[in-house]
């Protein structure tokens, strides 16, 4: 494959940052080859592969590096798409948004510069994995439990700045996350809330800090590369069991959402609890071709035959207690009365079902890192997915209006329905996978057009996703359009303001600079 170069770079201008940062992190860790850049393409291309890649990485060891590595790309013009773990597959991996760009990958700054075991606070650099702070929180034997997401692989820093989620009841990234530092495009090295003061005793302790806080500017954008992040640790809850509720009936979604949402606002439900359909657990448990091998979505009449071979149900879920005995005894009798309300709903703690969903998460929800999720891809050959991800209300009705919404886009297009509720306190991230084939063009073409399609009939229903694929950050941010497109063009004066000459992570969020804007510069 042939290096694609930055819109608007010539080669000299290119060729010199590139010197420029050899000189700062050694020509190893300045990396151009095929085979080097292999890691930083979008695994599962929903576009021609090769659409998001990047034209060369730089691996800076500091955050001096990073400084002068942003100072040379703004003096030449060369974009710079900053990663930590660069692992949300279904995201684009760590592909730029901007065919071109260098990936400014941030894995050697791995440091765990703190643990903080009277209040229950790290501080990471980008490159620490959850997998990472777990294991140093055991080492030590910590009192604390880390919130982590679905796969353990990710950075801590990349996946709260993409606001991902976990499922204790820290699950909320962006909310426990407590002070930044942050490289601006102009060199700057910010520290944001309490971190602004010099020898400050509080940048962990309380976010929001003295003036605007700045933190959440931060995530799912392209204003600044975080070098430092404090996040908050969940005390050790002198007890823990998780339990599974299998329900029978498509249309159980309806009722089970509505038993959710008082008990998740009221916090009876502590942790962030997840709602999955038949065919996302079927896929956990083996390959599709073990129950279906037509062509289309595999059809109703299979699905009863999976019910009772695996024991699960048309939707299956998973929540925790967590506490002492008496306070879990009497969390898990409230639970069991409340989804006994639906009539063949079936409760199972761990140890009473074989499920290895229920096995994972019940790992997941007690804090415990691992790439259990990962076999899902296991339901078809190819392996492929992207994530169609919806924001819902947490009510019964309109849980049940976007699953017929996908689910009968999935059938006119030939795909599966499988997807997770992950159950906040007042919405639900509707998190739909669609697996296909990346190497052929016809499959990338279909999942390319219902995944575009999906996100006009959610925007015309009124709802929105809370993340998305590159290859489809400009159609969301247009559904974005409230007041004529105020909110892009806010981003838009911020962006211009903070990096005038629009080097870090152009389009990012739908998000391009001025020189993208109006030079007619091509960035499709
Ligand atoms: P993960 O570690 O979960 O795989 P990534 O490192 O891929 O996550 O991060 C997801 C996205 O967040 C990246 O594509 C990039 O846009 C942004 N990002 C990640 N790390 C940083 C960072 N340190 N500074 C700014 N943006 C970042």
């Amino acid at each position: 494959m042939s290096t694609t170069l930055p819109p608007g770079v010539d080669d000299g201008a290119f060729h010199a940052a590139l010197d420029k940062f050899r000189g700062v992190t050694g020509a190893g860790h300045v990396i151009t080859d095929e085979a080097g850049l292999a890691g930083y393409r979008d695994p599962y291309p929903v576009l021609e592969p090769g659409h998001f890649a990047a034209s060369a990485a730089v691996r800076p060891g500091s955050v001096d590096e990073i400084r002068q590595i942003v100072l040379a790309a703004g003096e030449h013009g060369v974009p710079l798409a900053p990663v930590s773990g660069g692992r949300n597959l279904g995201y684009g991996g760590a592909a730029p948004r901007l065919t071109g760009a260098v990936v400014l990958d941030l894995k050697r700054l791995n440091r765990i510069i703190e643990i903080n075991d009277t209040f229950g606070y790290a501080l990471v650099e980008p490159g620490v994995t959850y997998f990472d702070l777990h294991k140093a929180l055991l080492k030590r034997g910590s009192r604390f439990w880390l919130d982590v997401p679905d796969l353990g692989w990710g950075s801590v820093i990349g996946n709260t700045l993409e606001r991902g989620v976990g499922y204790t009841p820290y699950g909320d990234h962006l909310s426990i996350q407590c002070g930044m530092e942050v490289v601006l495009a102009n060199g700057d090295v910010v520290r944001t809330g309490m971190g602004g003061l010099p020898g400050s005793n509080t940048w962990q302790l309380y976010k929001y800090g003295y003036g605007p806080c700045l933190d959440p500017l931060f995530t799912q954008s392209n204003f600044g590369i975080v070098t430092k992040m404090g996040l908050w640790l969940m005390p050790e809850p002198g007890g823990y069991q998780a339990y599974m509720v299998t329900l029978p009936r498509e249309d159980d979604l309806e009722q089970m959402v509505e038993i959710l949402r008082p008990l998740r606002m009221s916090q009876q439900i502590q942790n962030v609890p997840t709602l999955r359909s038949l065919l996302l657990d079927a896929a956990a448990c083996g390959s599709r071709k073990a129950y279906y091998d037509g062509p289309g979505p595999v059809p109703d009449s299979v699905a009863s035959r999976i019910m009772a071979d695996l024991r699960i149900g048309m939707w299956n879920f998973y929540g925790a207690v967590y506490g002492p005995e008496p306070v879990r005894a009497a969390a898990l009798d409230a639970a069991r009365s409340a989804f006994g309300q639906i009539p063949g709903a079936r409760f199972y703690t761990e140890g009473e079902h074989d499920s290895p969903v229920l096995a994972a998460r019940a790992q997941i929800m007690a804090g415990k890192p691992n790439l259990e999720t990962i076999n899902v891809l296991q339901w078809v050959a190819s392996g492929g997915h992207v994530d169609f991800a919806p924001v819902s209300p947490a009510t019964g009705r309109d849980a049940m209006r976007q699953y017929l919404m996908v689910r009968e886009r999935c059938r006119e297009f030939g795909q599966d329905y499988m997807s997770t509720f992950i159950v906040g306190r007042r919405e639900m991230h509707h998190i739909c996978l669609m697996m296909f084939d990346s190497q052929d063009p016809d499959d990338r073409k279909r999942t390319r057009e219902l995944c575009g399609t999906l996100i006009e009939d959610a925007a015309s229903a009124g709802y929105g996703e809370y993340r998305v694929h590159p290859a489809f950050m400009d159609q969301v941010a247009a559904t974005f359009s409230y007041g004529d497109h105020a909110l892009l063009r806010l981003n838009e004066r911020i962006k211009d303001a903070l990096d005038p000459a629009g080097i870090l992570a152009p389009g990012k969020q739908g998000i391009w600079p001025l020189r993208f804007r109006e030079s007619g510069l091509s960035h499709s």
